[in-house]
């Protein structure tokens, strides 16, 4: 109930948009408009890290850009029922299913167990993913090791249908048992359907076994005679199951199939979600989710961030050199999250600049406006320009031009930047800030007063007022809307 009072709350008090809510699907290539499947409800599951180390930036990356969607549907009134998955078990170094488990390098690395290592870097996760202002507590994590039993019964499912084949290292997808195999990537990436599916072709396998090269495992066996770190029982034997699978498994466990939005990078495109459709299809013969969106790499120097390359970067060595988590949540809101993006220690520092410039000017115009906010048409394209595919860069801006506006009244600068917080999530409003502080009522009156001096040009008056509000131990600044007064020492 209680959250009922506080949506209706929080639109009878701000604009109202009436904008529509488009995404461009990966699905189509096409923009379209946001119809959930039921009505008032938002389901979105975006694809997690795997936990074998630290999320570097650019998985960091992913998770702001599925906030935003996540953020903009809330605004929109929307109940959002959201998924981020775990991966603690069988993603495979290389992308082809081959190689080690990632989780069992993680554990031998670190000489601990995989439940350890797992236990670690998601807590991790989800401590970046707080700092950066996602609202971890809407989120459910589920991890894949709590969702075998699902795995086990989808591939069941699949065999029954025909469309899988034993080798001897596992249970594997057969890609020509599913018609239109590969119609996402082409859609995305290929210029026809014959490319993407000769892009599938050419992908890198040493496994003689497989049938075509595009063919992924459902479930690995474990090698005879030795045991694993994690392994289980299965119809199959021993073993644990192909990546793919958890996403497939646990969207629909908990999400429901088909769901509206499943969210992930462009690198998932060619062969990670082309597989959880194929599978999740095949199984269920229905959509697995209606609008696929997918967000541009995040690169170092030109190149990918990788530890390989040892150009990784952690929100700590953010923090570490004295920015605020913030400001790396506001440089990813400068591009759009279709473009990629280059990351440099000289546009961490202008966004963190920029972003306390933001808090000032928010926290001056709150006091300006006590609070009150007035509808306006700015606010409603600001809102429009979000709603528009997420377009972050244009609203920052339009953000800025209004907040420099000085023939906006603050009440409307203040609609704004309440509204534009809720979907940007910079905490402009945040009292925890620290920052921000209700004002005695003489030292606001004072500060119009001085406003009223100065658009008067009594600057006399204007001079004695200030020396007045400084003696009562605040500082005064001329901002873009009037007087800004803040308290010494903050
Ligand atoms: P992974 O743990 O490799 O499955 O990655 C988790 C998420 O981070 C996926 O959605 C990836 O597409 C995304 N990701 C990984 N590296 C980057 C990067 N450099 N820029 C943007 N997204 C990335
Ligand atoms: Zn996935």
């Amino acid at each position: 109930m209680k959250s009922f009072l506080s949506l209706f709350e929080r639109s009878s008090r701000a604009t109202e948009s009436t904008a529509p809510i488009l995404f461009t699907n990966t699905l189509t290539s096409q923009k379209e408009v946001f119809s959930p499947y039921k009505a008032g409800i938002a389901t979105l599951y975006s694809c997690g890290p795997t936990v074998y180390s630290r999320a570097q930036i650019g998985n960091l990356r992913a998770y702001i850009f599925s906030d935003i969607v996540a953020r903009v549907l809330l605004q929109a009134g929307y109940h959002v029922r959201r998924v981020i998955n775990i991966t603690d078990v069988g993603h495979l170094v290389s992308d082809a299913d081959e190689g080690e488990d990632k989780m069992s390098v993680g554990a031998t690395r670190e000489g601990k167990t995989a439940a350890e290592i797992a236990d670690t870097y998601t807590r991790l996760f989800i401590e970046d993913l707080s700092a950066l202002s996602v609202d971890t507590k809407s989120i459910r994590f589920p991890r894949a090791t709590d969702y075998i039993p699902e795995q086990i019964a989808l591939i069941e499912l699949l065999e029954k249908g025909g469309h899988t084949y034993r080798t001897s290292d596992g249970i594997y997808f057969d890609t020509s048992t599913f018609q239109g195999y590969g119609a996402f990537a082409h859609g995305a990436h290929a210029t026809t359907r014959e490319s993407a599916l000769a892009d599938i072709g050419r992908r890198i396998t040493n496994n003689k076994e497989k049938r075509s090269p595009a063919d992924f495992a459902l479930w690995r066996f474990s090698s005879q005679g030795s045991s694993r770190l994690q392994e289980w029982q299965s119809p199959w034997g021993r073993g644990f199951p192909g990546w793919h699978v958890e996403c497939s498994a646990m969207s629909r466990a908990l999400l429901g199939q088909p769901i509206d939005i499943h969210t992930g990078g462009i690198d998932h495109i060619p062969v990670h979600h082309t597989n959880e459709i194929a599978q999740s299809e095949a199984a269920y013969h229905t959509p697995l989710a209606r609008y696929w969106l997918h967000q541009a790499f995040l690169t170092v120097d030109g190149t990918k961030v990788s530890k390989s390359l040892g150009n990784d970067l952690y929100l700590s060595d953010i923090t570490e050199k004295g920015f605020h988590p913030l400001s790396l949540r506001y440089f990813f809101l400068q591009a759009h999250y279709s473009s990629s993006i280059s990351f440099t220690w000289d546009a961490i520092s202008a966004s963190n600049e920029a972003l306390h410039r933001l808090w000032k000017l928010a926290d001056a115009t709150r006091v300006l406006a006590k609070d009150r906010r007035t509808p306006s048409a700015q606010s409603r394209r600001l809102i429009a320009l979000l709603r528009d595919n997420l377009n972050t860069a244009q609203a920052l801006a339009k953000l800025w031009d209004i907040v420099k506006d000085d023939e906006l009244s603050p009440s409307k600068v203040w609609d704004a930047i309440m509204l534009a917080d809720e979907v940007l999530g910079l905490e402009l409003v945040s009292d925890s800030r620290g920052t921000s502080e209700i004002l005695p009522e003489d030292v606001v009156s004072m500060a119009k007063e001085r406003d009223t001096a100065r658009q008067n040009q009594d600057f006399a008056s204007a001079d004695q007022l200030r020396i007045h509000i400084e003696n009562r131990g605040y500082r005064v600044d001329d901002g873009p809307s009037g007087t800004v007064v803040t308290r010494v020492g903050h």
